[in-house]
């Protein structure tokens, strides 16, 4: 039979393990330990077993992480990897150091179904959701590699729609939160949605207390249908009550990410709808230029045309952020490594 990987196990499941094993239950969180804050992948290692209890584990799992198939440094040192699982699908990483934090950014799935009209993942379709143990993997072996400290955030804005893999995402977030698993704070965490308005409520009553974005990209719900068919399902107005909701369940305020595309949204009367928007909405607003994907049709705007944007919105909002965009001169955009492959 073959052995089951344990990267992913909650807490609660390797209890169980273990009292199938006919173990104390509290051998459960010894293993988890191993696994999470130790990355111990050697079973004969785990020093505070018996013997026949790390054999027994030999016997019947693995602990095994995605393999790194392919990576990419950028001049200004963010590095993107190339991930690829048991059954050769590949998803991307990427980690994007700054002077005064070292985020993630982690896929949630591999493609997306939501067809965004900008999106290198996009294009791909969706090719299945990542477990919880997929997530984990990306994470883990980033911490083999350069160390504990080599991320302080953690972003899920990677491939896929974090909220469209509610579940794994969420397990995943359990383990990476906790005390013997990952240890990084809730409020270190970020999810990123293209707008999945149930979700996010849900989301705010999971009391995960995680950071929430929300890529807005369009302030009109006429504009927004036109660059993203998920606009189409989950209306603007539904959308922004359920953000609202989200701030005032969690008490943060909602990252607002919007995407400047040469001549679409880049306007007066879009930073109008923007200001009427987004009134009331406890949230700070994440500009940036788009990175162009070939055979897309969008184009990046200037230099000039972003700050003046950024300049408009700065008076009339309580705060506007440009974004650099960071690996330029990788395959920066998200979904265009694992696209290469693919095709
Ligand atoms: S932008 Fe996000 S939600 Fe839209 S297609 Fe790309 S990965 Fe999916």
């Amino acid at each position: 039979m073959a052995k089951k990987n344990l990267i992913g196990y909650s807490l609660a499941k390797l209890e169980q393990t273990m009292v199938r094993l006919k173990q104390p239950k509290y051998r459960g969180r010894q293993l988890y330990k191993w696994l999470y804050n130790t990355r111990m992948q050697d079973f004969s290692l785990m020093s505070d077993f018996s013997k026949s209890l790390r054999e027994q584990l030999e016997t019947k799992f693995e602990i095994k992480y995605p393999e790194i198939i392919e990576s990419q440094k950028s001049t200004d040192g963010t590095e993107k990897f190339l991930f690829q699982f048991d059954d050769s699908t590949n998803v991307e990483t990427v980690l994007i150091p700054d002077a005064d934090r070292q985020a993630v950014c982690v896929s949630s799935q591999a493609g997306c179904a939501l067809g965004c009209h900008f999106c290198a993942t996009g294009t791909l379709g969706l090719m299945r959701n990542l477990t919880a143990g997929e997530i984990l993997g990306q994470l883990i072996p980033l911490r083999d590699l350069y160390g504990n400290d080599c991320f302080t955030n953690i972003v899920f804005m990677g491939m896929g729609e974090p909220l469209k893999n509610y579940d794994n995402v969420v397990e995943a977030i359990k383990i990476i939160t906790d005390s013997a698993g990952l240890m990084v704070s809730a409020k270190k965490i970020t999810v990123s949605t293209s707008g999945i308005s149930p979700k996010i409520r849900k989301l705010a009553d999971s009391g995960l207390k995680v950071k929430l974005a929300l890529s807005l990209h369009a302030a009109t719900q006429e504009k927004r249908h036109k660059i993203m068919p998920v606009a189409d399902s989950f209306g603007l107005d539904k959308l922004m009550d359920a953000v609202k909701y989200y701030t005032q369940v969690t008490g943060f305020r909602v990252t607002i990410e919007y995407i400047l595309f040469a001549g679409f949204n880049d306007k007066p009367e879009d930073i109008k709808a923007l200001v009427k928007l987004l009134h009331g909405v406890p949230c700070k607003i994440n500009i940036l230029a788009y990175n162009p994907v070939p055979g897309l049709d969008f184009e990046r705007p200037t230099d000039e045309k972003v700050d003046w944007f950024a300049r408009q919105l700065y008076p009339k909002m309580p705060a506007v952020t440009v974004r650099k965009s960071r690996g330029k001169d990788i395959d920066a955009a998200c979904g265009q490594l694992a696209g290469r492959r693919v095709k």
